[in-house]
């Protein structure tokens, strides 16, 4: 069997054409324009690709950008005060640091110094809660979310299927598990964790319909760790050296793709799957943050 490749790409345009056409009612009916704030501290150089990967979908969008590039030294101190400058600022309706921060920074004081109504990276206790116990007047976490959207809009249901993470991570596993076992549509499935301290890893993913990567190992997940006609979806972005490449390196999954799409009936490629995803779903949260601070109804 040969898996239908799942288009990121495409799936996340249609989000940001849906998000486009929010934008504009937005400015047409309230005359409101939505702001970002991102928020990078130091010089890590992925971390730069990604703020500026940020900035340009909102430019694109319609969206107002504030783009902070703060220095490696950046005190916490300095760091709270940006944060409660924008908690206060109107325009801002979004607001994200940038992870990996620099070591003097602690992110998780950080995270809370957010103020909820504004994390939309969904990553404040408050917000993570309200996903736990299904509650919709908060924020969905941008990549899992993004994987629902892209299992949603290709048609996969995962009601009554057996659905395995590989990982646990606050940003990607954990709150994968939370949204695939919701009592919702588009979720209802039967959820397990598998990270480095499960036993026989590949006899457990290798039960499931629903396969969801998310380890930061490149090509970890093979073909024999995989069952017949699964759906398996890709989190994963490593950097391997590649010496033919022209930046000296490429971009690969958590899944070692050629041979596990000769088994699989859906998979994602990397890039080009879950990676656009994300920002299309950052996107829609801060178009939602606007709407929730000025009490226009969400109506999705
Ligand atoms: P992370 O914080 O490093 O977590 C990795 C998880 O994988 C941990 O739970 C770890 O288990 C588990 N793990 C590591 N090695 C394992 C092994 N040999 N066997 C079983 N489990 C293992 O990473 P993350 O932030 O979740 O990110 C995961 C990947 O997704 C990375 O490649 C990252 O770049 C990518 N990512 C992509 C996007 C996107 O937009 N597409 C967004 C975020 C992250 P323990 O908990 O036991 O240590």
């Amino acid at each position: 069997m040969a898996a239908q490749i799942i288009d990121g790409k495409k799936i996340a345009a249609e989000l940001n054409e849906e998000n486009r056409k929010e934008i504009s009612m937005l400015a047409r009916d309230h005359n409101l324009q939505p702001g970002l704030a991102v928020i990078l501290v130091g010089n890590d150089p992925g971390s730069q690709v990604y703020v500026n990967m940020k900035d340009r979908k909102c430019q694109e969008l319609g969206i107002y950008s504030a783009k902070y590039a703060l220095d490696e030294k950046t005190t916490m101190d300095e760091l709270l005060e940006l944060i409660a400058k924008l908690n206060k600022d109107p325009k801002i309706n979004g607001i994200l640091v940038q992870s990996p921060p620099p070591p003097q920074i602690d992110e998780e004081k950080v995270i809370a110094a957010i103020n909820p109504a504004k994390d939309v990276d969904c990553f404040h206790e408050s917000n993570v809660g309200k996903m736990l116990i299904g509650k919709t007047d908060g924020f969905f976490p941008c990549t899992p979310y993004g994987v629902m959207v892209l299992l949603e809009r290709s048609g996969i249901d995962p009601a009554g299927k057996h659905a395995v993470v590989v990982g646990r991570s606050n940003i990607v596993g954990k709150p994968m598990l939370a949204l695939l076992v919701q009592k919702a549509p588009g979720a209802n499935a039967t959820v397990t964790c598998v990270h480095s301290r499960t036993r026989n890893l590949p006899k457990i993913t290798s039960q499931a319909d629903i396969l969801i990567a998310a380890i930061g190992k490149p090509e970890f997940i093979t073909a024999d760790m995989v069952k017949n006609g699964a759906a398996v979806i890709d989190v994963g972005i490593n950097r391997v050296e590649d010496a033919a490449a022209k930046r000296g390196y490429r971009l690969v999954g958590d899944v070692k793709f050629d041979e596990v799409a000769e088994k699989a009936s859906f998979i994602t490629p990397v890039p080009g799957g879950v990676g656009p995803m994300t920002i299309a779903i950052l996107m829609q949260n801060t178009v939602k943050a606007c709407k929730m601070q000025n009490n226009i109804p969400i109506t999705d």
